[in-house]
């Protein structure tokens, strides 16, 4: 299942997002593994958000939020529309990350 950046519009496979992003950051393999069994609302806590970003990743409240990504040209911006309505979804759906995954992808967000 693919969910979009918002930015940029790059499809990003869920699967990747919740089980190998964190792979690619500079972290410590054994923290990277560690992390997956995070509860989710630490998942994105500022040591790990900044590991994120570190490899170009901005995430909304949840990893399947993709705000901006590696694929994102210079100088990009985020979609003020696409934005504003993958909030509003997340804030419904938050607690249901499969669900909220769904929404996105249904409608190529
Ligand atoms: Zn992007």
């Amino acid at each position: 299942m693919d969910v979009h950046c918002t930015t940029c519009g790059e499809p990003w496979d869920t699967y990747h997002l919740w089980h190998d992003a964190i792979f690619e950051t500079a972290l410590p393999a054994n923290d990277a593994q560690a992390w997956g069994s995070l509860p989710r609302a630490e998942k994105l806590a500022p040591r790990y958000r900044q590991e994120f970003i570190g490899i170009g990743f901005y995430f909304g409240q949840s990893v399947i939020n993709v705000i901006h990504c590696p694929a994102c040209p210079d100088g990009a911006k985020a979609n003020p529309e696409r934005l504003a309505t993958k909030a509003a979804l997340e804030t419904l759906m938050g607690d249901d990350e499969d669900c909220l995954a769904a929404t996105f992808a249904d409608y190529n967000l």
